[in-house]
């Protein structure tokens, strides 16, 4: 390819729009534009980062027995409304009708169709297992579209469907896809981990994990070990109750006057004792039940494990400032577990039973309770595990600090159990002709967003430093010169002989100043720069330059298409 010829609109500028650097740099390395918010148009270079990292995805898969299909991103109703999909969805969903008024939306995810495909296909255990999967658009109306590719409306997407005969099969392909995504973001050159997360919404019969880019602009938190394999999502992360040896004083609990004190920061300096003596008491509703959930004061309440805990609520809130007078007659932020209404549930984290004495809100304008003894003074009815857990904290596995570090999920597995096969119908004859439901699993790649984070972690001031197996082009033949007729030629001989190796490679042939080729390059960031001066190429030489290194060295111009040939053939090896 010639640049003078490539549709590759740099920009000098940072585009005002573009927040996080992999947003910036993608505009400005001209490998995409927007359309409307959420909505993208992928120019010649984005474009082949985007195949390629669907090439990898696409040899994984089959190699691990995956086989591709590919079905309509256009969905009708009546199979969201089969699963009972189509009213929680929400409005992330996009819906639309056709002529005849019939329902349809555009595919979020698609387990409603590939569930439909299998139960009309498959009859027999024979012929499962049974891994199905497609690399195409998805559609989803997010609240927040932003980042570019990172969070998009229309973003590209793997998606496989896994159909077993029994869990021990589902676990089977699950691991299978589990090693297959490690392989995946291995060879597109990311530091990721594996972080055990929560099921959430999707349901199924647990067992999921997402595949967390580490970086600083990842919208998720995650905690990983220093000393083990743990990681998961902050959700999910599980902690070990910490016990505190303070010395209290005798005496029995009592009502104090605390004028003024709204926060556990006021409450912590008017009666000068540690955040970690006094106890948060918050009344939740979830859908039609009201709790009053009790955690220390310094610590975070994770609303997922409370929500999990509870038995899954469709909307878990505090409760309104209405509900708290009804049910203890004063504002929430007096709100305490003293004398709690009978029938009132109490559930407490872990902690919380193990202070010696707290202080906490009394139900009453203005007013605290001191020395209160958690279980004598205040009923608990459940004890659970339900706060986030904090960096530097112990390691539930291996007793290790955690460390916190935000995350960009670029993939995620799930065994989903039964839930669309009962739904939907999808069964098969076992040995003994009983009829049984597909065990299915579900594992996404966000192919588009891999783009995004693999800058997010390859970057410098200068531009994107594309790792081998996804870059665009793996080498630029940048000719300084256009009037020095030997650099012209060498850079063109160079350039077809590295065709004829069938090196990607892109010659640099516009009428410009060596300047800003340099800079198109680096912004680009192919990975290997060929430089082709009038000095230099006197002696028969060329300058070398790797751009994630910066390494230059000169190379005699009959070596150079072999040794560059080498280079990239040693960096896109992956055992
Ligand atoms: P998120 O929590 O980031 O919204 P998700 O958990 O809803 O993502 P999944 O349903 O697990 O997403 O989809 C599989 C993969 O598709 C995700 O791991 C992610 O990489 C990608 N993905 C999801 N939503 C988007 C989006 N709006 N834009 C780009 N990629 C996305
Ligand atoms: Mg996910």
């Amino acid at each position: 390819m010639l640049v003078s010829q490539l549709l590759n609109p740099t920009l000098r500028e940072v585009p005002a729009e573009a927040e996080v650097i992999s947003h910036q740099l993608m505009l400005r390395a001209g490998l995409i534009r927007k359309s409307a918010s959420g909505f993208y148009t992928y120019l010649p270079l984005g474009l082949k980062v985007l195949k390629k990292i669907e090439a990898i995805v696409r040899e994984e898969m089959d190699a691990k027995g995956g086989q591709e299909v590919l079905m309509p991103i256009m969905q009708p109703a009546e199979l969201w409304k089969e699963s009972g999909r189509w009213d929680v969805y929400g409005a992330e969903l996009f819906r639309l009708k056709d002529r005849h008024n019939r329902e349809f939306c555009l595919g979020p995810t698609h387990e409603e169709i590939i569930t439909d495909l299998v139960r009309g296909e498959i009859r027999s255990y024979k012929q499962l297992p049974m891994l199905l999967y497609q690399i195409q658009n998805k559609y989803r109306d997010e609240r927040r579209p932003r980042f570019g590719l990172m969070r998009g409306r229309e973003f590209v997407m793997k998606d496989l469907y896994s159909f077993d005969r029994d869990e021990a099969g589902l676990h089977e392909s699950y691991k299978k896809m589990y090693d297959a995504y490690c392989r995946i973001f291995s060879r597109c050159g990311l530091t990721f981990r594996p972080v055990e997360a929560d099921a959430g919404a999707i349901g199924g019969t647990g067992g999921t994990h997402e595949f967390m880019v580490l970086a600083d602009s990842g919208e998720n938190a995650v905690v990983h070990c220093s000393g083990c394999d743990y990681a998961a999502n902050m959700e999910k992360s599980e902690c070990r109750p910490q016990v505190i040896d303070d010395a209290f004083p005798e005496g029995k609990s009592k009502l104090v006057s605390t004028p003024g004190v709204k926060t556990i920061e006021d409450l912590s300096e008017f009666l000068a004792v540690p955040k970690s003596s006094t106890i948060k008491s918050l009344l939740y509703q979830g859908d039609d039940r009201i709790f009053l959930v009790l955690i220390r004061g310094d610590r975070t309440l994770n609303e997922i494990k409370l929500n999990n805990a509870l038995g899954g609520f469709v909307s878990l809130q505090l409760a309104s400032s209405e509900l708290v007078q009804q049910t203890l007659g004063c504002e929430p932020g007096s709100v305490g577990p003293v004398g709690a209404p009978d029938g009132l549930l109490v559930v407490a984290d872990q902690e919380v039973p193990l202070m010696k004495k707290g202080v906490c809100g009394a139900n009453k304008p203005d007013h605290h309770y001191v020395d209160v003894v958690p279980g004598k003074d205040i009923r608990i009815d459940e004890v659970l595990d339900l706060r986030m857990v904090e960096q530097g904290e112990a390691c539930l596995k291996c007793g290790a600090p955690l460390k916190e570090a935000r995350g960009i999920e670029v993939g995620q597995v799930f065994k989903l159990g039964t839930k669309y096969s009962k739904a939907l119908g999808a069964n098969f004859l076992d040995e003994n002709g009983v009829e049984k439901s597909c065990v299915m699993g579900c594992y996404g790649v966000g192919v588009s967003r891999t783009i995004a984070a693999a800058i997010e972690q390859n970057h410098d001031e200068n531009g994107i430093i594309w790792p081998m197996p996804i870059a665009p082009y793996h080498c630029i033949i940048i000719p300084t010169s256009n009037k020095d007729s030997l650099v012209v030629e060498t850079a063109e001989k160079l350039y077809q002989e590295l065709k004829d190796l069938r090196v990607e490679v892109i010659l640099d042939d516009r009428d410009e100043r060596a300047g800003v080729k340099f800079k198109d390059a680096d912004l680009v960031g192919y990975p290997i720069r060929v430089t082709l001066g009038s000095k230099t190429l006197a002696n028969g030489q060329v300058e070398l330059k790797e751009r994630k290194s910066g390494d230059t060295h000169l190379v005699r111009v009959e070596d150079l298409s072999q040794q560059v040939k080498t280079r990239i053939e040693k960096a896109l090896q992956y055992n």
